[in-house]
């Protein structure tokens, strides 16, 4: 095992999607640098694996991107499914939705990172239900989840609502948002937040009573 190398996680994949253009112009500037693999991340983002820190800067050079300044601490990613338009069971568009919640809410500070997965129907491929946001499609529309994590201190998420057209999903999703903002200490994940409060709180600062998975 080489623990000198490093990677870097390429610029221009949103929720998984790359267009061959893009997949053409990093496979020759892997080739160039002698480099064997890419690796897809949990984010659905493309890493370039196994170079050096000395490559990196070159690499970025060569795909014409800064690495930039870094954006504040907010929605660290966005995961989507194929959902409607390319999945057979797909019941709403999560490609198309990601692209509404990145739009809307992609810059926005928030105490930690804060992770969406949007799964195209109840199967929930996307594990919407251990996702900071989470939201699956069903016939009628989407379920927003809030407060799911998947890591080391694992949380169902809870139920916001049912049956919600995108507007309400974004607006709704915009009130768990601010809850999350003005009640949870400095880098507490939503998760967290959710097991240390009264679950009525939330319930009464959002205007909706959802329910609970557990
Ligand atoms: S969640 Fe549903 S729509 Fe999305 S990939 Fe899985 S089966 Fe298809």
């Amino acid at each position: 095992m080489n623990r000198n190398k490093t990677f870097n996680v390429l610029p221009g994949s949103k929720m998984g999607v790359l267009t061959t253009e893009y997949l053409e112009k990093v496979t020759a500037i892997a080739r160039k640098h002698d480099i064997p693999f890419f690796k897809i991340t949990s984010a659905q983002r493309l890493a370039i694996v196994g170079h050096t820190p000395e490559t990196a800067e070159q690499i970025w050079q060569e795909l014409g991107q800064k690495t930039g300044p870094r954006k504040p601490v907010g929605i660290h990613y966005i995961q989507a499914c194929p959902g409607i338009k390319w999945c057979k069971y797909g019941r709403q568009d999560s490609l198309a939705f990601g692209e509404k919640l990145e739009k809307t809410f992609g810059d926005l500070p928030l105490p930690a990172k804060t992770k969406v997965g949007i799964s195209g129907c109840p199967l929930n491929c996307c594990e919407s239900y251990v996702r900071d946001i989470g939201i699956f499609g069903k016939k009628n529309g989407w379920t927003l989840v809030f407060g799911g994590n998947g890591g080391g201190c694992p949380r169902i998420g809870d139920i916001v609502a049912e049956d919600l057209n995108d507007e309400e999903t974004l607006e709704l999703m915009g009130k768990c948002l601010d809850f999350y903002r003005r009640n949870a200490r400095k880098m507490e994940r939503t998760g967290r937040l959710m097991r240390r409060i009264k679950i009525d709180t939330f319930w009464d600062e959002i205007g909706v009573r959802g329910k609970s998975r557990y």
